[in-house]
């Protein structure tokens, strides 16, 4: 039977956590009644250097239940830092990471389970609808996604951070070395037999959102400059245009010169070599940034590799 491990990341989360913990356990309760899960199976709750008393609820749910266990940061180090944080610490056959609000739907978390028993090592929760969320987070959720299709980074459209993820699949998360972290866009990568599970995305249980709108500016940032050097891709084709435009320029130019009495001297001779110049100069700006990309990756040390079996 399988040990299952709820990782739960905290940021000044006093309101919810007593009725999460609670909650978290009963389910806990369930599965093992079940015998979908091991009886050792836990939860864990990391505190992102929260300023309110949520490591002291941790450590009071700790002393009432020992299936709880907590893990401090030093300082807060963000939503995904903490994710990993707990990813790669907590013990288990199986973690299911989920936001300490309540949130994401608990109920997805038997099917989860269902499509890891049927052999997903991966299975992703997406949500079904946004109706809880803001009009603002929608629309620009609904933009951001399309841009990261554009950009061709690899997501799962309307997939945050609730999903199952087996021991191998951790392990192999654990040789991505970045600290850029977009964990989104880094567990696509990691290739396995994934599944997708559907749910009801709730409204917060209580408190605020702790991702006001820099954090989550700064986390789109991460997701493209993390897995997309199309930008400069750009810039290359943009300047390769504007290069090819100004012969066509002087060309004309030199029509109107030799077949025309209308050709203005010095304009050609000033107006050619800008075009030409600039778009060579954005040109190689390209170039040079995709030797900076691939600088980029080498010092991101991701593996080049992960196997899934050997025979
Ligand atoms: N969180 C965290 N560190 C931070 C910000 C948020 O660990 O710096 C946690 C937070 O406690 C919650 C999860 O990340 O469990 C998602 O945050 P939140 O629900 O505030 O984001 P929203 O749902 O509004 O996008
Ligand atoms: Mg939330």
């Amino acid at each position: 039977m399988m040990t299952l491990n709820l990782v739960v990341p905290c940021f000044d989360e006093e309101e919810v956590l007593p009725e999460t913990g609670k909650r978290l356990l009963a389910l806990l309760d369930q599965l093992v009644q079940r015998e979908e899960i091991h009886p050792e199976s836990a939860v864990t709750f990391i505190d992102d250097g929260s300023r309110d008393r949520t490591w002291s609820l941790i450590e009071g749910l700790h002393a009432s239940d020992a299936r709880v266990r907590g893990i401090k940061l030093s300082r807060n180090q963000g939503h995904q830092s903490a994710l990993l944080a707990g990813l790669l610490t907590a013990p288990g056959d199986v973690l299911v990471s989920l936001d300490a609000d309540l949130q994401d739907d608990l109920d997805a978390i038997p099917r989860m389970l269902a499509a890891y028993r049927q052999g997903a090592e991966i299975v992703f929760g997406v949500r079904s609808c946004r109706d809880t969320d803001t009009f603002f987070k929608r629309a620009t959720a609904h933009a951001y996604y399309r841009l990261l299709q554009r950009f061709g980074v690899e997501v799962l459209p309307h997939h945050a951070d609730f999903r199952l993820m087996s021991r191998r699949a951790i392990d192999a998360l654990r040789d991505f070395r970045e600290v850029n972290l977009f964990l989104r866009g880094i567990i696509p990568l990691l290739g396995f037999r994934t599944a997708v599970v559907m749910y009801e995305r709730h409204a917060r249980f209580a408190g605020c959102s702790k991702y006001p709108l820099p954090k989550m500016l700064a986390l789109a940032f991460d997701g493209i400059a993390s897995f997309s050097s199309k930008p400069l891709l750009w810039s290359t084709h943009v300047g390769a245009a504007i290069s090819l435009l100004s012969l066509l320029i002087g060309l004309w130019a030199l029509v109107i010169r030799l077949f025309t009495d209308m050709s203005v001297p010095g304009w050609a001779s000033t107006v050619v070599p800008m075009y030409f110049l600039g778009g060579l100069q954005m040109l190689f700006l390209g170039v040079i940034g995709g030797y900076i990309s691939k600088i980029y990756s080498e010092t991101k040390q991701r593996p080049r590799f992960i196997i899934e079996e050997m025979l």
